[in-house]
């Protein structure tokens, strides 16, 4: 049978499936576009809606029970309502979900997150957004220099200065080797962008002319050391060294987004990779399901942060739910022993994802490290944007809506997502992903469906 009528067998199977789910998206946008409160969980032909979600399985609207590993686009590695983590919200629920004033377990939280990542100085904050555009004003601050270079295809959270070539079409991002910065919404004024300048991963050539260029005024790069808003992207041998000596050449700080990384490595990216950044950004998994995100770094550079010099504030940072959870997820449950444990599974998760692409023919290929691992259905290993823009999307899209009617969340919503594996999936779980896996690979053989990235947030 042809893909395109696989598709539209699957599509139809799936509305069969999800009756409530529709009745829920149909009532849900008249009041909010889409139907969705953020335009990432937007799926044709339209999305399932969760009810609840216990381990590793999450259930939707009309009872239909999914392996979840999407887990909140890789911010749940504690795995759904995590018994430890339900007991100390509880008590902590009674005793004040927030202050006002600081709660005097922060302390014990920075300094959870100081150890862990290496850092000396942190400052908390809720969301990975927010945590991110403050550390671009503070790398700006600390400086005193305007640019901060970015990577194509890298997601940093919804500022105007970040939603830059993000996923920007071919047409608009000019050469490969020195990219036009190409805003990625509407409503972001030029001038954010004349501060944003924009690299290719994996091209320490590229790099460094674009430094050289802009070395009188370059505050800083941001990078995710794993880009995983293209996929799952490693970065070649040597490369984040050399972004190390280049930021040092001109006096600029190295700023790792490990909003999804610090989840994927007991003590994230640094301890995969061995470069220290100045400035590091975590978020997700940190808080097991609950909005928590930090900046953390050298001190000099977090002591910036001055009143009415330097700005960083929030009604809601360092709140006691987030705080509580923070704790009892770093120090309870992600210990560096279920770390392991769970990264053995992903392995499994990817080498048996491997056997079935190679033994189907398919034209993909498997990463995987830590706990995340992607399908792409790209002949070619993915080392930056321009790779990934030759993925079959369409395949992608089959796949994924295969997995879902037999009743697995195969990765992220997106074919620039990946799989997380969490402490609570059991081998089963894994021996069930792959099973389905192998069942639909015959069916993806063929590319055939047209369908390009959104480039829109
Ligand atoms: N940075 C990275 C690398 C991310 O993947 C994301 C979200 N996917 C963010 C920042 C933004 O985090 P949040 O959605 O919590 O604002």
């Amino acid at each position: 049978m042809r893909q395109r009528e696989t598709l539209d067998e699957e599509t139809e199977r799936f509305r069969a499936r999800t009756k409530r789910s529709l009745e829920v998206f149909n009532h849900s946008r008249e009041i909010a576009p889409f139907g969705v409160h953020s335009n990432y969980r937007v799926l044709d032909p339209y999305p399932i809606y969760g009810s609840r979600a216990e381990g590793s399985s999450l259930w939707d609207s009309d009872g239909n029970q999914y392996l979840d590993f999407n887990l909140g686009f890789g911010a749940l590695v504690t795995g759904h309502s995590h018994p430890t983590l339900v007991e100390a919200l509880k008590d902590r629920l009674e005793k004040g979900a927030l202050l006002g004033v600081e709660f005097e377990d922060s302390d014990k939280l920075a300094r959870i997150l100081a150890q862990r990542f290496r850092v000396q100085g942190v400052r908390l904050s809720s969301t990975g957004a927010e945590a991110t555009m403050h550390a671009v004003r503070l790398v700006r601050a600390f400086t005193g220099k305007n640019k901060i270079l970015k990577f194509e295809g890298c997601y940093h959270g919804s500022s105007d200065a970040m939603l830059v070539s993000v996923k920007p079409k071919k047409e608009r991002s000019g050469e490969p080797r020195h990219p036009t910065p190409v805003p990625a919404s509407r409503g972001i004024p030029q001038e954010s962008l004349a501060n944003t300048i924009v690299a290719p991963f994996n091209d320490v050539e590229a790099v460094e002319t674009i430094a050289r260029e802009n070395k009188d005024d370059l505050a800083g790069m941001i990078l995710e050391p794993i880009p995983m808003n293209m996929g799952l992207v490693l970065p070649d041998k040597g490369f984040l060294e050399a972004l190390r000596a280049i930021c040092d050449q001109y006096n600029s700080l190295l700023l790792f987004d490990e909003v999804k990384t610090c989840g994927k490595y007991f003590g994230g990216a640094e301890e995969r990779f061995g470069v220290p950044p100045d400035l590091k950004v975590m978020g997700k998994a940190i808080g097991g399901g609950f909005p928590l995100s930090a900046i953390g770094g050298k001190k000099e550079i977090i002591d910036a942060i001055v009143p009415g010099e330097v700005a960083h504030a929030g009604t809601f940072n360092s709140n006691p739910i987030a705080v509580t959870a923070g704790i009892t997820t770093l120090t309870e449950i992600l210990t560096e022993d279920a770390f392991s444990q769970a990264s053995k599974k992903s392995d499994e998760l990817g080498r048996g994802c491997n056997d079935i692409t190679r033994d189907n023919h398919l034209q993909a290929n498997v990463t995987f490290d830590g706990l995340s691992g992607i399908v792409s259905f790209n002949p070619k290993k993915i080392r930056n944007w321009r790779d990934f823009q030759e993925s079959d999307v369409g395949t992608w899209f089959t796949y994924y809506i295969m997995m879902l009617n037999r009743g697995v969340i195969p990765a992220g919503t997106g074919p620039d997502e990946q799989w997380t594996v969490s402490v609570q999936h059991s081998k089963e779980d894994i021996a069930k992903h792959l099973e389905i896996f192998k069942e639909i690979a015959p069916k993806l053989r063929e590319r055939g469906i047209e369908m390009q990235i959104v480039e829109a947030l």
